[in-house]
């Protein structure tokens, strides 16, 4: 039997929105299993816990090969650990590149046989992303554009909203 190719799709996503839901989609096709994981990164105030946005993913995860997860620490690790080949990151713009990059490099040096594949944001996902809706949530601002209705309605419950 082949080898399953198994990549990890990780964020903070907090919280996740319609971009991400894209992207995670597209790798299910790709991939025979994918993790998508939370990773709890020490440098950032999150708005929302790793539980919580762990119950967001399942909410809206219908997919079998599709995993949820959750990491400290150095990503490379957690590859490793899941013997995960690929990692998943996604593009808006040329300002998104230019850290990815840079974060590829940097994993590639500690785990040289991990490969990072990037996946294009939608036309109409570009302009998406979680501090916007951070933002919108704290001047209670309607989400409905930026993320499918289970999610928004579990923000309005956990953020009272
Ligand atoms: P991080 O803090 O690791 O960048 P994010 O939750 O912001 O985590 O993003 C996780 C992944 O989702 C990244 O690869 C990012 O480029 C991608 N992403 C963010 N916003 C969008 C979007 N609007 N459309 C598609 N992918 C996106």
């Amino acid at each position: 039997m082949n080898k399953q190719r198994i990549a990890i799709y990780p964020g903070s996503f907090d919280p996740i929105h319609s971009g991400h839901i894209d992207i995670i989609k597209a790798g299910s096709k790709l991939f025979d299993k994918v993790i998508w994981a939370v990773g709890a990164n020490s440098a950032k105030k999150p708005m929302f816990t790793v539980e919580q946005r762990m119950e967001m993913m399942n909410l809206v995860n219908k997919f079998p090969n599709i995993e949820i997860g959750q990491f400290d620490g150095l990503l490379v690790r957690y590859a490793e650990y899941l013997e995960a080949e690929y990692i998943i990151r996604s593009l808006r713009t040329s300002n998104d590149f230019e850290f990815e990059f840079q974060m590829t490099l940097v994993n590639k040096k500690l785990a040289p046989e991990l490969t990072t594949i990037y996946l294009p944001a939608k036309q109409g996902n570009i302009h998406l992303s979680s501090t916007l809706i951070r933002e919108l949530i704290l001047n209670h601002e309607l989400i409905d554009d930026c993320v499918p209705s289970e999610i928004r309605d579990f923000i309005r419950r956990v953020k009272e909203v």
